[in-house]
């Protein structure tokens, strides 16, 4: 076996968890995937077992360590990325999460986001000091929820016995020793994703918290993106290890991506997407339905912040057209199916599941699937789903430049959609920019892969992270101007026919 170092990121994800080892040059030498169960208990509701997470995570590891040939030896620091805003209460005492992981992309907290805006201030009423506005996407909502509804929570909470994570700081704890000393912590990327953090300052809102009837015991430390935060447990599976990065999965793929310059921006295609826009060292508030958040902070240099244009519902559409409707068999069948018809045929397919995120913040929308007639197939609701990715893309990069004021000229893109090239096609149509994708498609890996890697000094610095970047496929815009905005026009007006559907 070889001495030769290689850093280790784990990809703690909304459909499964993976753990990837990155060489030097950034690429990839071996991984691990497993998926978890999506808990769906009732309509709006997602959970996830935290045990489940955990077990995976150990299990991933030991597979990419595995079929690399390594042992933890070989690896120099490990990184965590993950799905942000997810929300994990454990016991300290105990180790067991006392319910499950209630998901970003659940809407249970509408109630509480309603009664917070009813205090005053409305949906804004902690923009100014969080960047973002009261949702049910957010963690705090979702923590409250756990403490009124889960029986002794709130008499635990308020003994201390619990803790508060994103699946960051869930990972991260058990990893260094869980109820025998682990770390409790998180990093400044997710903690911004909480509702709870004060953007300029990077502590805690201990106001809000209150607010929110959170107490300032069950939240983590936050640290920033890039630093040592503890080692392995003896007897685990990366021994005296450093873990040394921690970025929430949308930052990552933006750090993975270099996106390092002011102005540059980059889009992930996931169960939702997540355009980030870097803003550097300024923190821009949002008068467009942007997400005012953090980018990374790397040890003690300057926070990067980021304006976010984030949509809850891409990828898992096309899911949903696997799963509930049978309409594939595969993710990837869609792009046939949906090559098979030149257009739409007239259909436009709202996927609103769990209401609208950017740039809308409509909780109360619900799906849509509009322009239909007898002519339309199963082959013109394919396109049309894949259609609606590209068409909520082109409506955050319209908020994003209007609320910087400057043009995006290209987009940087990563996920699990980006091997669809129908789509990437008429991403590039829509947006009437390049669309560009990277030979390394695990952005947001390898994004978490860097920040461990730079705070050991196994990489020096974004230099190298721009240097491994390498471009592997580009789609140039080729549609006619008129068509575009007349597409675009009728999404926007099928939009409105999602408005208003809760009672
Ligand atoms: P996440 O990290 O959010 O779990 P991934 O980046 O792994 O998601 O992307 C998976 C998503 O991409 C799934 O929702 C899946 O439906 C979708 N997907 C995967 N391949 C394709 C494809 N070829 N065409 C369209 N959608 C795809």
């Amino acid at each position: 076996m070889s001495d030769t170092q290689y850093v280790l990121a784990i990809d703690q994800g909304t459909t499964s968890t993976r753990a990837i080892v990155f060489d030097h040059a950034g690429t990839i030498v071996n991984s691990g995937q497993i998926e978890h169960e999506q808990i769906f208990p009732r309509p709006g509701w997602v959970e996830h077992d935290a045990e489940e997470i955990w077990r995976n995570t150990r299990e991933v590891v030991g597979i990419a360590l595995t079929r690399a040939n390594l042992t933890a030896r070989n690896i120099a620091a490990v990184g965590i990325t993950n799905q942000r805003e997810t929300a994990v209460v454990w016991d300290r005492t105990t180790g067991k999460p006392v319910y499950n992981a209630i998901v970003w992309q659940d809407t249970r907290t509408q109630k509480i986001a309603d009664q917070l805006a009813a205090l005053g201030g409305g949906a804004d009423r902690y923009k100014s000091r969080v960047g973002l506005p009261l949702a049910t996407y957010f963690s705090g909502p979702k923590i409250r929820w756990i403490l009124d509804n889960v029986e002794g929570a709130r008499e635990k909470a308020e003994r201390g016995d619990l803790a508060f994570g994103n699946t960051d700081s869930w990972v991260v704890w058990n990893m260094t020793g869980g109820v025998e000393g682990g770390v409790h912590v998180t990093d400044v990327t997710n903690a911004s994703r909480t509702m709870l953090m004060n953007l300029d300052t990077l502590t805690w809102n201990e106001e809000i918290a209150a607010e929110m009837g959170i107490p300032m015991s069950m939240l983590p430390e936050i640290r920033s993106s890039s630093e040592v935060y503890g080692q392995g447990r003896l007897g685990g599976l990366v021994p005296k290890v450093p873990i040394a990065g921690i970025l929430g999965d949308q930052q990552a793929a933006t750090f993975g991506q270099a996106c390092f310059d002011v102005g540059t921006a980059k889009n992930t295609y996931g169960t939702g997407n997540f355009v980030l826009l870097n803003t550097g060292e300024e923190l821009v508030p949002s008068e467009n339905g942007l997400l005012t958040t953090v980018a990374y902070k790397i040890g003690e240099k300057p926070v990067i912040y980021a304006l976010e244009g984030s949509i809850a519902v891409t990828g898992s559409l096309v899911q949903w057209l696997r799963d509930n409707l049978g309409l594939i068999k595969s993710a990837p069948e869609i792009e046939k199916l949906a090559a098979s018809v030149p257009d739409n045929g007239g259909a436009y397919f709202v996927p609103a599941f769990s209401g609208l995120f950017a740039p809308y913040w409509r909780s109360e929308a619900r799906g849509a699937l509009v322009g239909l007639t007898r002519y339309v197939t199963k082959a013109h609701i394919a396109r049309a789903a894949l259609e609606a990715t590209a068409f909520q893309t082109r409506e955050v990069v319209d908020a994003m430049n209007a609320d910087s004021g400057v043009a995006l000229t290209e987009l940087k893109v990563d996920g699990g959609m980006v091997g669809n090239d129908l789509l990437m096609q008429f991403q590039a149509d829509v947006l009437d920019v390049p669309v560009i994708r990277p030979k390394v498609a695990e952005t947001t890996a390898l994004g978490a892969a860097y920040a461990a890697g730079i705070a050991v000094g196994f990489w020096s610095g974004e230099q190298d992270v721009i240097d491994n970047w390498a471009e592997d496929k580009r789609w140039e815009p080729s549609m006619d101007a008129t068509d575009r905005e007349r597409q675009y026009r009728l999404w926007k007006k099928a939009v409105t026919k999602t408005f208003d559907w809760v009672d």
